[in-house]
């Protein structure tokens, strides 16, 4: 019976996550703080590993940001991690949340202990109730503020922000526009070339990320909007 809960802390939502706050600076003061989860401790939490008959765990990896108040201008940078499943049992864990006025000051600092521990579970697997299992990280869902932050790539509104292509865009009256739909495709070996400079603002720490992403797939935006000029 898939759909009940794994046990009782499940059922509940109580954790015993252990973690530690630590400072880590933002991008405007300085002043931010970092709790790190993790993801093998989420995944104890809640996967039934009777129910992984391929001895697979897929991960999905969903980056936002959410203010912690209506006004104020504190807000939450958070990793979040999810068990695709068939039926849809499994409820997303918190693998990071930082804490800050402004974002962390980089994406790698914000990211370091995550690619470190997801490189390990994809090569070594993880035990839950005896049991291996591998682990595979199908997706990393972003909104473009996530996506170019994590990429280390210009902001979605600059002249050259597409993530799927190489088009130069156009700035109409305030509004950035692509002209075109038919411009090279970017593809995992353009964007870790840096075919494209002006789309990069430096390395990505996913590229470190083993075995290696394809770092234009991987990344899916949880919100469309194209404009196209007339
Ligand atoms: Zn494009």
């Amino acid at each position: 019976m898939p759909n009940l809960p794994k046990s009782s802390k499940t059922f509940l939502g109580t954790s015993q996550a252990r973690y530690e706050v630590e400072q880590m600076k933002n991008n405007i003061d300085g002043k931010g703080t970092f709790a790190y989860f993790g993801i093998a401790n989420g995944l104890q939490r809640c996967v039934n590993e009777k129910l992984h008959k391929n001895g697979i765990i897929e991960i999905r990896i969903h980056a936002d940001e959410a203010p912690v108040t209506k006004s104020g201008t504190e807000h939450l940078w958070i990793l979040a991690g999810k068990v695709p499943f068939d039926p849809d049992i499994y409820k997303p864990f918190e693998i990071a949340i930082y804490d800050s006025e402004g974002k962390p000051k980089t994406a790698e600092i914000f990211l370091r202990r995550f690619i470190r521990e997801l490189n390990i579970l994809q090569q070594d697997g993880i035990y839950i109730g005896g049991k291996h299992l591998g682990v595979t990280l199908k997706c990393i869902v972003v909104d473009t503020p996530a996506w170019a932050f994590l990429k280390n790539t210009v902001g979605h509104t600059a002249i050259f922000a597409c993530e799927r292509c190489s088009v130069t865009g156009e700035k109409v009256e305030g509004t950035t526009v692509y002209p075109s739909t038919n411009a090279e495709e970017r593809t995992d070996d353009s964007f870790r070339g840096f075919q494209q400079p002006e789309h990069h603002h430096g390395t990505s720490a996913f590229l470190r990320v083993v075995p290696f992403l394809n770092m234009v797939a991987i990344f899916v935006l949880d919100l469309c909007i194209f404009v196209v000029k007339e």
